[in-house]
Order: C-alpha cells, then sequence, then structure tokens
C-alpha cells in the first residue's frame, strides 16, 4: 500500500445524504490529508460539474496546485469558456491546457477517427497528452472528481484509489448529483451552460448528447457505440 494511505484507505463512514453540509466537512478533511500526504498532489479536470464542485472545495481545503486539461481540439466552446471562468475565479491555482490550441483540422489523427476508432482518438488526443505531462512531472498521487451515481461503471469508486505508479483521491465518491447541484449553486459555482441543456456529462462535441429522462449521467458520452470511458480512469492506459 502507498505510504500514508492509511487513514483514508477504508472507504470513509457512511454520509447523510440529507446534510449536505456533513459531507463538506468531511470532503474538505480528505482533501486536507490529500495535500499534507502528497504536496505534488496534481488535479486533471474537465470542468463537468462534479470538476467544478471539486475546484471549489479543493481551494477551501488549501489545494494551490495545478489543475491540468487536455484540449482535444474537439470540446465545446461552452466547455473553455468554463475553463477561461474557473482560471479568472481561483486565480490561486494554475490552469494548465496541454494541446493548447488544437483543433479538428490540426492532422494529428485522422479526420472522423473519432466514429471510426473512438478508442484511437481518444488514446491519441486525450490520454497520451496526459500521461506524458504525469510522466514528466510524476506526482504521487491525482485528485480527481468522479463519483459513484454517475454511471454503472462507477459504482465502486472507493475514496482512495491505489495505483501502480500513484494513488488517485476522489473525494466526490460519494457525493450524488443532486448534493453537487445544491453545492454549485449555494456556491455560485461556474457550471458549464451546457449541462442545463441536459449535458449532465460534456466531453467532445463529436462524443456527446443530452441525457434522457432516467439516464445516468454519462449515458450521453460515445452514446451506441459501446463506450463508456475514454481511457483516462479505466483500462490498461488509466492513469
Ligand atoms: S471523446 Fe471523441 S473526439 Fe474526443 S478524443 Fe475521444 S473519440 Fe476523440
Amino acid at each position: 500500500m502507498t505510504a500514508g494511505v492509511g487513514r483514508f484507505a477504508a472507504e470513509l463512514r457512511p454520509l447523510s445524504a440529507s446534510s449536505t453540509g456533513g459531507k463538506t466537512s468531511e470532503t474538505l478533511a480528505l482533501i486536507d490529508w490529500a495535500i499534507q500526504t502528497h504536496p505534488d498532489l496534481l488535479m486533471p479536470s474537465a470542468f463537468n460539474l462534479n470538476g467544478v464542485v471539486l475546484i471549489d472545495l479543493a481551494v477551501r481545503a488549501g489545494y494551490r496546485g495545478q489543475v491540468v486539461f487536455v484540449d482535444t481540439g474537439y470540446h465545446f466552446p461552452e466547455t473553455l469558456q468554463t475553463r477561461d471562468r474557473l482560471a479568472a475565479r481561483y486565480s490561486e491555482l494554475e490552469f494548465v491546457t496541454l494541446n493548447a490550441g488544437a483543433s479538428a483540422q490540426d492532422g494529428r489523427t485522422p479526420p472522423e477517427l473519432y466514429a471510426a476508432n473512438p478508442d484511437a482518438c481518444c488514446a491519441a488526443r486525450k490520454v497520451a497528452p496526459l500521461q506524458e505531462y504525469l510522466r514528466r512531472k510524476n506526482p504521487s498521487a491525482l485528485l480527481n472528481a468522479r463519483s459513484r451515481d454517475q454511471a454503472a461503471t462507477r459504482a465502486k469508486i472507493p475514496s482512495v484509489e491505489e495505483g501502480s505508479s500513484r494513488i488517485k483521491i476522489n473525494p466526490l465518491a460519494q457525493w450524488t448529483r443532486q448534493e453537487l447541484e445544491a453545492y454549485a449553486a449555494e456556491h455560485d459555482l461556474p457550471v458549464n451552460p451546457l449541462y442545463a441543456d441536459g449535458f449532465l456529462s460534456v466531453g467532445c462535441w463529436p462524443c456527446t448528447r443530452a441525457v434522457r429522462p432516467g439516464e445516468d449521467a454519462r449515458a450521453g458520452r460515445w452514446a451506441g457505440q459501446g463506450k463508456t470511458e475514454c481511457g483516462l480512469w479505466a483500462g490498461d492506459g488509466k492513469l
């Protein structure tokens, strides 16, 4: 087990669904532990609802590190605007954009590879740039915003996840979407405006649609393509 994980390696005690305040306190305590134990901590982010809430909580807990975003060249303008609004609001953080200025026409992957082979497209445009960056920075831990209720495939995410080269700390693992929405509203957070149009999880525009009533939050990602993850958090090349 990675040194220092002990206190949080087991699940945090069950949190009251009716008490976002109590859940916030537990989450701040976990992030504080992460900062103290892993001063080289990094936070990758795609600036979805979860990510925006995590950024706010992390700043409250004292995080002053990097927020790393991968520009695949296929992001919605609203996502890039959300990044810029967050960077302006949280000036104590360093927002890093990998592949800054990437475009769908940059020749890095064949046109419409996303349709023919989305795994290859994600691997080249999203996973590889972040893996390369992490190889150089070599942080001992990552702060990640995934939560269990985003999708059935995420239903067992632990608060602290062991990895071969670094641990992943998932402070929002036990937050529900309703709690995240309530927190964002209470703190007037700059949520991606596409969220209000049903894009509960926003990825690249060729691979994201609005979610229909009754679907889970990530049902609009690669819909109908038999793919549920980009490869950053699951699969052979996961972080
Ligand atoms: S989400 Fe779609 S467009 Fe974006 S990198 Fe993956 S396959 Fe390519």
